[in-house]
Order: C-alpha cells, then sequence, then structure tokens
C-alpha cells in the first residue's frame, strides 16, 4: 500500500540536556533522525518529508548525507503547526495514508508499518501503544495515591492517518497544544486503532535514553546470509578475470560479460541475503549492454541495493574452484579489490581457493567455478 510520511525534527528538545537537539545526536553511530529516514524509506515511503527548524535545515543535509527520497520542510513555533506544515507539503491523493513519526524514535522498522497500515483499514488513525505495565503513582501534597492503570495504554509513533482526515482534524481542533496527532482525530469524533506497539519505539527524551538507544541499537537490525554459485567454462584465450584481479593463463573463461565467476558468485550472495533475486534479473545476458562489461559493475549495483536498504554488509567469503591457475599467489589481490569495490576492511573479505583433485567438470579442467556468502545487516 502506498503512504507517505511526515517525520517532525524541529523540536528543541531541552529535557534531553545540554548540546545538539536529541534528533542530531548520534545513536550507535548516527544520527536519531537517520535511523528513522532510513527505516521508513526503506519500508517503501512514497514520499518523506522532514520537518525542521529554520536552522536545523543543514543539520537535515548533513545528518541525511547520501540519503535520497526526502525533503525538508519548515517547521511552525508548535508541534502541532509543525505536523501541519508537512503534511500539506506531502502531494499527491490526499486520502493516501500518512505516517507522522518523531524523529526522536529511531528504531522503528518495516513491521511497525505494515502493522499500522493494516490496523489504519476501516478506521480514521491507528497507533502504535502499549498496555501500562508499572504501577502508577500520583504525588500529591498528601503523599502518593495509587492510580489504577486498567485500560491504560502508552502510545507510540508513529501514527498513521488518511492525510485529509487529519488535516481536517486540526482545522476543527480548539484545545490546548496536544501532545501527539490522534488525539486531534479522536477529538473530532474519529476511531484511532491501536497497533501492537514496541518498546523499541522508545523515544529519546532524557540524556540517559541514550544509553538504553546505544543497548538496543542491535536489537532493531538483523543479520541475513546470502549465497551464490557460479561457473564458467574454459574457452581460448590469453588471460582470466577473477574477482577483479586480471590473471595471465593459457586460457580464458566464456560469458557473456568478463566471466568473472568469483564476482559473479558474490554478486548472488549479496543479492541473496537481501532477497533481491539474481545477477539475472539485474544485468539480462541478452542485453548488449553487458556484452564483455567489467563484473565490478555487478558487485557495486548489488552493494548499493544493500546500502539503499539502509543496511551494510558486514563480511564475505569466497571459493573459488578450479585445478589452474593457481589462485594463491593473486589471492591477497583479489582480497584488495573486492574490498575496494565493497568498500570494507580487509579482515572482512575473504578469498579462498580448492581444486575438486581431478573430478568433475572443473578436475577435468572443463570450467571454473565459484561459490561464495554474504552476510549482511539491515534494519529489521
Ligand atoms: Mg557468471
Amino acid at each position: 500500500m502506498s503512504f507517505s510520511v511526515v517525520i517532525v525534527a524541529a523540536g528543541g528538545g531541552t529535557r534531553a540536556g545540554p548540546g545538539l537537539a536529541k534528533q542530531w545526536r548520534f545513536v550507535a553511530g548516527k544520527p536519531a533522525l537517520r535511523w528513522s529516514v532510513e527505516a521508513l524509506l526503506a519500508a517503501g515511503a512514497r514520499e518523506l518529508v522532514v520537518v525542521v527548524s529554520p536552522d536545523g535545515e543543514a543539520l537535515a543535509a548533513e545528518a541525511l548525507s547520501g540519503l535520497s527520497g526526502w525533503r525538508a520542510v519548515h517547521g511552525g513555533a508548535t508541534r502541532a503547526q509543525s505536523v501541519q506544515n508537512g503534511l500539506r507539503a506531502i502531494e499527491g491523493d490526499p486520502a493516501e495514508p500518512v505516517l507522522v513519526h518523531d524523529a526522536a524514535r529511531p528504531f522503528v522498522t518495516a513491521s511497525h508499518v505494515r502493522d499500522l497500515l493494516k490496523a489504519l483499514d476501516g478506521a480514521d488513525g491507528a497507533i502504535p501503544a502499549l498496555p501500562v505495565a508499572d504501577t502508577l503513582k500520583r504525588a500529591g501534597d498528601g503523599g502518593l495515591i495509587t492510580t489504577p492503570r486498567d485500560g491504560l495504554w502508552r502510545a507510540q509513533t508513529p501514527q498513521a492517518f488518511r492525510r485529509d482526515r487529519l488535516l481536517a482534524a486540526y482545522s476543527a481542533w480548539t484545545g490546548a497544544e496536544p501532545t501527539d496527532d490522534a488525539q486531534v482525530v479522536e477529538a473530532d469524533g474519529g476511531r484511532v486503532a491501536i497497533a501492537p506497539g514496541d518498546p523499541l519505539l522508545m523515544k529519546l527524551t532524557f540524556p540517559e535514553d541514550f544509553d538504553m538507544a546505544e543497548r538496543l541499537a542491535g536489537a532493531a537490525r538483523i543479520t541475513r546470509t546470502g549465497q551464490g554459485f557460479d561457473a564458467h567454462r574454459w574457452g581460448p584465450g590469453e588471460a582470466v578475470w577473477l574477482c577483479g584481479v586480471r590473471i595471465d593463463h593459457d586460457q580464458t573463461l566464456i560469458g557473456h560479460s568478463d566471466a568473472d565467476a568469483g564476482l559473479h558468485a558474490l554478486t548472488d550472495a549479496i543479492l541473496g541475503a537481501i532477497g533481491e533475486g539474481d545477477i539475472g534479473d539485474h544485468f539480462p545476458p541478452t542485453d548488449a549492454k553487458w556484452k564483455g562489461a567489467a563484473s565490478d559493475l555487478f558487485l557495486k549495483h548489488a552493494a548499493e541495493l544493500v546500502a539503499a536498504k539502509g543496511g551494510r554488509i558486514l563480511n564475505v567469503d569466497v571459493t573459488l574452484i578450479c585445478e589452474r591457475p593457481k589462485i594463491k599467489p593473486h589471492r591477497q589481490a583479489m582480497r584488495e579489490r573486492l574490498a575496494e569495490i565493497l568498500a570494507l576492511p580487509l579482515d572482512r573479505v575473504s578469498v579462498k581457493a580448492t581444486t575438486t583433485e581431478g573430478m568433475g567438470f572443473t578436475g577435468r579442467g572443463e570450467g571454473l567455478a565459484a561459490q561464495a556468502l554474504a552476510t549482511v545487516e539491515t534494519p529489521a
């Protein structure tokens, strides 16, 4: 289902302590805002607007550098005005679902989005919420008074609405500054549905929340593994390309591109890890454009797809299977070339080789085979 996103990042976040506002502070190596933007773009947002204060525009550009598919809009004096500015900046079908999200909740995932869009079906709004588990106390002059928690929920973001419905509710709103968007729709007579909340949707409010977020950061990511296999036939030639390195040899591998089976197997492993089909889907051998192509191109494309999902490659491992040429003298150069293409440290790149002791097509010298594994980390 098509949806757009408004992320509110215009606040000063004074409760989080001195320094930059919390949306610009780093959590596990990147700005809090970037976590949400990457995750919501990866979840398929059609349009994504980040609402910032005028002096936040440069900070947003820096925090989101290298990402496309988002734009900044100036906020207003209050959160409610900022949300409305963001909603009005979205183009297209006014009845399209829009998710309104606080930049201070970094760990939103595609599955949160799916749950919300499902819950929005037949309702005027949908919010992730958790039942209150702690005993609640009200502090007064006479000491603490225990307050029943039955039926109480903690509302989180993102919150989902039809864009025109939320804008209409804001136009009708006459109350004090609302603390979320669902209450504006409730006040306008709308029905707001509850989607499963998640402790991972925690809000960064106080300085100690950043320590908690650092610890949770790992739980908001998943590790995926993909494998690839490729084989090419030997034919007349004087050199062969393997793992991006040219090796002088008395034969060459025959193929539509440069027939670099190592790079092809590795490309398929990375595509496999992110569920993006295989090399033939992305670079059809029937397309003359790829005739004789250097296979670095295929590997780079797979790495770019990982980055577009907000992911990163953790390590890769390639095994070349042949009797000749000897791979060992070239192994280090191959590792270095792969590390360069993938922008990985050398110790995350492995190239190994084996023979099949004369057995099978590789043993008889009819062709060369390559296997590869790739481990990739992406948002959950
Ligand atoms: Mg191939």
